[in-house]
């Protein structure tokens, strides 16, 4: 039983290098600062009783704190467990008694609404933590002994629980542990080159593996330093280029700076490097951007379950529409069920994507029975995305296998049909899904966003598709809508569109 592999690595970049944590509010912490203001916070969280393996679960707005209370509980050997800050009392009572909580800190101003579901929970005991450090943590804090030794842990000890978006169902919690995230972090800090020099750009939550871990802990590995910003805001952005060196982005990110004339070339002057994930990004924002700025946005793929798994190569080149190759340490397979077995699939061919690797969580919280059925015994896990190899050795996604479509026995991709619409003249985007159907037993329905005075029909959209793709491919509805449902990390909520137009066959 070493010491936790994560904040091991952490202790090597202690020394005062530069602001490792700014805020626009110019409340900024370097190294040696979050270091001791993170000891005393971990000296606080042992006085409130959380003991190794507890959980600590954190509804707050994004502050330099709660990165801080982060690097607290695993120095306690705590327990994670961030909260989507939309989620609802009624959502959070359910992760609570999932959970069981130690602590439950949440925003000063939801208190009162905390405090009853955290009585219901078992009594879990409640703190506050706010964007301007104020709320009874940081208070309880500055009272605190610092807890300046790291509790020994192993491995593949717990090091976090994170709940996964919940785009295709209720969220489930990944049992995230040491060596995940230190072995990722450590991965990416090289395949993409991180040094003290760099300055990221952090306008991403800091609720999902993208801007907790790949963000933060890859900033943390590397001694390198962030710029917290609230929110993506394009006006800020543009003022941050000048600074910054590289940048984190989901696809809406790059499709919103696309629209704004200030993206040239000389705005990204002092930029070395953009990256894209959690949602897919299309080959057309890939080489706009490039256009633009003179940047391929290097794109990667990943997952709450496995943190990162597969990126564009840094020196390589950058694919549009391809996540790149596995990372070192990590093992893909695309295969196909016969029976009860995994019959791997030929290079070009589309099947799940499976991963394996010390980036692969240790299962679903309270799940054994999810836990069996996506984790393998062989150490593979099923990704529930459908991809394929292409003959270079890049993956690309092909979409997620419970958006697949199945019309009249026939595998529809939606990927496929969204593609030709979205070249269309008059569209923006759209989304294809399957819907009940009496006779298919799904029908393609297409769902699409027209830009602003285009003059799109129904049926042109279908009658231009009738040479492009076969017939049991082309959509046999289209609906137009103001825009697609879209969550924080800008991934196409399918499940509210299926909803919607649930009985349009019926
Ligand atoms: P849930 O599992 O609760 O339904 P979710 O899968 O959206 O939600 P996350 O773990 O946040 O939760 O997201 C991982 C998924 O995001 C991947 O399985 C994949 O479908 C998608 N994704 C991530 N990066 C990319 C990418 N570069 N291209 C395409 N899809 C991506
Ligand atoms: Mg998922």
């Amino acid at each position: 039983r070493g010491q936790a592999p994560f904040i091991t690595t952490r202790k090597d970049i202690t020394k005062d290098i530069t602001k490792n944590i700014t805020t626009r509010e110019s409340r900024n912490y370097s190294y040696a600062e979050a270091l001791s203001v993170s000891s005393k916070l971990a000296g606080a969280l042992v006085a409130m009783g959380v003991a190794p393996g507890d959980r600590v679960a954190v509804q707050v707005d994004k502050s330099p704190e709660a990165i801080l209370l982060y690097l607290a509980c695993l120095k306690v050997g705590g327990v994670y467990l961030p909260l989507n800050t939309g989620y609802t009392s009624e959502e959070i009572r359910y992760f609570l008694s999932d959970a069981e909580p130690a602590l439950f800190v949440c925003r000063p101003a939801a208190l009162d609404a905390a405090r009853t579901v955290a009585a219901e929970c078992g009594n879990v005991r409640v703190e506050t933590l706010g964007t301007a450090a104020e709320g009874s943590l940081m208070a309880a804090t500055a009272k605190a002994t610092a807890h300046d030794t790291i509790t020994p842990r192993a491995s593949d000890d717990l090091a976090a629980i994170l709940y996964t978006s919940g785009t295709t169902g209720r969220s489930k919690g990944a049992m995230l542990t040491h060596a995940n995230l230190g072995s990722n972090a450590l991965s990416l800090v090289e395949a993409w080159r991180f040094t003290e020099q760099d300055r990221l750009i952090h306008a991403l939550p800091i609720f999902h593996t993208h801007g907790l871990f790949v963000a933060c802990n890859v900033i943390l590995m590397a001694g390198a330093s962030m710029r917290f910003l609230p929110k993506f805001d394009v006006d800020v952005i543009f003022e941050e280029l000048a600074e910054g060196t590289t940048m984190m982005g989901v696809p809406t990110f790059y499709t919103r700076l696309l629209k704004d004339p200030r993206l040239t070339r000389e705005a990204c002057a002092n930029m070395r490097l953009f990256t894209s994930g959690s949602a897919p990004l299309t080959a057309e924002t890939h080489q706009d951007f490039e256009a633009a700025t003179g940047h391929a946005i290097l794109e990667r793929y990943g997952m709450t379950e496995t943190n990162m798994n597969t990126s564009n190569p840094y020196d390589g080149e950058r694919i549009a529409g391809t996540v790149g190759m596995p990372l070192p340490g990590v093992e893909i397979r695309i295969t196909e069920r016969e029976g009860g077995h995994h019959k791997p699939l030929p290079q070009g061919q589309i099947g799940m994507l499976e991963v394996r690797g010390p980036n692969v969580f240790k299962g679903y919280w309270r799940m054994t029975e999810k836990t069996r059925e996506e984790l393998l015994e062989d150490g593979f896990f099923i990704t529930g995305d459908l991809a394929l190899v292409d003959e270079r050795g890049y993956v690309q996604i092909v979409g997620r296998d419970k958006d697949l479509v199945i019309s009249g026995g026939y595998n529809v991709y939606p990927k496929e049909v969204e593609g030709h619409i979205d070249e269309m003249a008059g569209v923006v985007e759209s989304a294809v899904i399957g819907l009940p159907h009496p006779d298919f037993g799904e029908g393609v329905t297409a769902v699409v966003v027209a830009e602003e005075g285009a003059a799109l029909q129904e049926d042109a959209i279908i009658a231009a598709l009738a040479d492009k793709l076969a017939k049991y491919k082309q959509p046999k509805r289209v609906f137009f809508v103001d825009s697609l449902p879209r969550n924080t990390m800008g991934k196409v909520q399918k499940n509210q569109l299926r909803e919607r137009f649930a009985t349009t066959y019926q």
